[in-house]
Order: C-alpha cells, then structure tokens, then sequence
C-alpha cells in the first residue's frame, strides 16, 4: 500500500483532519490524528492488517498480543489472518499485565502489534512481558509509526506507512499568528 493511499483511507473516515488543532498535551497543530476512526470500519482493519501480516507469512506464529486499548482490534484481526490467538496486555496498578486467563507459554512464537506508535512505551512494557516468560517475540507490527523516524525496538518492526507529528507550542503556532482559532479535538464543533 502507498503512503497516498493511506493518508486517503485516513482522511476519508476522519481518522486524519487538516486544520489547527489543540491537542490534548496543549500544544498545537496542523492535524488531528486518531487512529480508532480508521478501525471502526472492519474493512479497513483488515486492509491494514493484511499489510502488517505479510511481512511474517513465513513465521510460525502462536500468538499475537497487544497493548488495550488502541492495539486489540488490530491484534484481534493480525491474529484472525495469521490463524492464531490473539490475547491483550492492560495496565494494572500502572503494570503492563495478563489478565482474563490469558496465558503465553515459554516455548510459544509471540508477535506484537498496535495500532500506532509514536514513543513505543506500551509495546516496550509488552515485549519485557513477552520476553519474561521465555517466549520467542517474532516481531513489531504497526500501521502508524509516529516516531518522527526514530528506531523504538531491537525486534524486526513493520510499520504500514509513516507520519511524522508535527506540533507547536501555542507561543510558536504560525496558525495562531495568523489569527485562526485552534480547535479541541473530541469537541462537538469538528465536522
Ligand atoms: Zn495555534
């Protein structure tokens, strides 16, 4: 898949708007980015996924895992088209852990997956997860690597396509300088 077709898919669920927004950490910027609205639309996990899955099809793989909340439908369907389980790590008392019964055995095959990434925290405390109990970590797959180009993980890592984060603080917003007003994303004025 191209980058233009990705950024298309993005646009046209608005999982990706172009304008001036206030994010959440209070700085500013040219888009709005959430990756849910994407996955919303069952195709489109799938589109997405078959990208990720591609580059282990010749892997034995037992099991995906991933990071809730944003990485379990891309974990449900990597593992629906690669054949195996999928099960989800969550924080508890601020700990990456397996909860609900899920299990991964010393000798099993593990890839990881989220749906984006931009510092790698949360795949990071999955993989020391995966890695404690002796099990074989594959891989990283992503559809969205915000690392502005960074290497996050010793692991092979596949990302769909990438897209730098651009931001500034309000003070330095070429698009408040302009005089346009910066809108919260998650607000009920964004159409
Ligand atoms: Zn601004």
């Amino acid at each position: 898949m191209t980058k233009d077709k990705a950024l298309e898919i993005f646009e046209s669920t608005g999982a990706l708007l172009n304008g001036h927004f206030e994010l959440s950490s209070g700085l500013h910027s040219p888009q709005y980015f959430q990756c849910a609205r994407v996955l919303q639309y069952p195709k489109y996990a799938e589109l997405f996924c078959k990208e990720i899955v591609k580059n282990v099809k010749d892997e034995r793989i037992d099991c995906v895992i991933s990071p809730a909340i944003g990485g379990v439908i891309v974990g449900q369907e990597c593992a629906r088209l690669l054949g195996c389980r999928a099960i989800y790590a969550e924080r508890e008392s601020g700990v990456m852990t397996l909860r609900r019964g899920f299990d991964i055995k010393h000798d099993e095959r593990v890839f990881v997956v989220e749906d984006v990434v931009t510092t790698g925290g949360s795949v990071k405390e999955v993989l020391q997860l995966v890695k404690g109990v002796g099990a074989e970590v594959v891989g990283v797959g992503y559809i969205v690597d915000r690392s502005n180009g960074k290497r996050l993980f010793e692991e092979p890592s596949y990302a769909v396509f990438q897209m730098d984060v651009v931001t500034y603080k309000p003070e330095k917003c070429p698009f408040c300088k302009e005089n346009a007003r910066a809108v919260k994303p998650g607000s009920r004025n964004i159409n």
